[in-house]
């Protein structure tokens, strides 16, 4: 621990140009390993190499696949497969979330097109992150994509954590407005664990909830959880809103989600992200 945090104060001594610096905790953000990571992110996404695994959401209506959730995978040269909640936060803290966002939908979006050309109509959706949602140029540079690619509109989808929308609901609200009048499909993400105002959701220019999959994975054992299903699915339906069960692995699952009039299911049983390459053999195969 000393070592560590010796290290963390070499950092901000060399980093300030100074002879010494005292460690605080608060620069716990600049340990060594996080350091790396950051340097070798820089990079990878200097040099495009940062891919994405598709996961497709099932319309549990007519048992069709009609859309897929982007990932974003990276591999590091040296540690291997790298999850993206441990890399995301470095991102959205250094500033480079913006440029990985672009990134994730232009491939997001060239994908999209291709499987479209090939005759399936899917949607994709994008994950943004809070500080996307402060970014006023965003709009702007999503539109400029979809005609550079010549995607239909309707069929982007981006998907947005309650908390990401809370943390400046009056900002959050305009991006999202502008998204939703060019005809950008919007889910909230997550939904059920964040901090959720209703009198917001109320004027949220949104399409989807997403229930989180902690309720959904519980719901067989947990009357509570299945309560909370059952209860946010009359809401979105209240609300004009339809709705996606995230962390659906058994087929008991469905059949109750089926039962409860979800829209659509996203999970392991339905299948677990995919490679580009494997989603296109997995449409080809036509489980569903
Ligand atoms: P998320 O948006 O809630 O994505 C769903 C996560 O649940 C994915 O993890 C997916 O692999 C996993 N999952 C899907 N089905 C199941 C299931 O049946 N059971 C279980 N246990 N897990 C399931 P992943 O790919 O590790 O991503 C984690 C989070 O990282 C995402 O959560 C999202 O918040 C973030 N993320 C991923 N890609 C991006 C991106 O391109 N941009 C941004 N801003 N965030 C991203
Ligand atoms: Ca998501
Ligand atoms: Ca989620």
């Amino acid at each position: 621990t000393l070592l560590k945090g010796a290290d963390v104060a070499m950092y901000i001594a060399k980093r300030n140009r100074n002879e010494y610096a005292i460690y605080s905790p608060e620069h716990d953000n600049y340990n060594a390993h996080r350091l790396e990571l950051l340097h070798d992110l820089r990079a990878a996404i200097q040099h495009h190499d940062i891919g994405i695994a598709f996961q497709p959401k099932l319309d549990l209506r007519n048992q069709i696949i009609t859309g897929v959730e982007a990932l974003a995978r990276w591999t590091h040269p040296k540690h291997g497969i790298i999850p993206p909640n441990d890399f995301i936060p470095i991102l959205e803290q250094t500033g480079l979330i913006k440029t990985f966002t672009l990134q994730i939908l232009e491939k997001a979006v060239g994908y999209c097109k291709n499987c479209n050309n090939k005759g399936y109509r899917l949607s994709v959706a994008v994950n943004l992150s809070m500080h996307n949602l402060h970014d006023t140029n965003l709009p702007q540079q999503i539109a400029a994509i979809l005609d550079r690619h010549n995607l239909d509109k309707q069929f982007l989808m981006l998907e947005i954590t309650e908390s990401a929308i809370m943390h400046n609901p009056e900002l959050s609200l305009k991006i999202l407005t502008e998204l939703n009048t060019m005809g950008v499909q919007l889910s909230v993400d997550d939904f059920g664990t964040g901090y959720s105002s209703l009198s917001y959701l109320k004027r949220l220019p949104v399409q989807q909830l997403k229930i989180d999959r902690s309720f959904v994975s519980d719901m067989m054992d947990d009357r509570d959880d299945a309560t909370i299903v059952r209860s946010t699915i009359d809401l979105a339906h209240n609300l004009g809103l339809n709705t996606v069960a995230e962390g659906v692995e058994t087929e008991q699952v469905l059949e109750t989600l089926k039962q409860m009039h979800c829209d659509h299911a996203q999970g392991y049983l339905i299948s677990r992200p995919l490679s580009p390459d494997d989603f296109m053999s997995y449409l080809l195969a036509g489980e569903w």
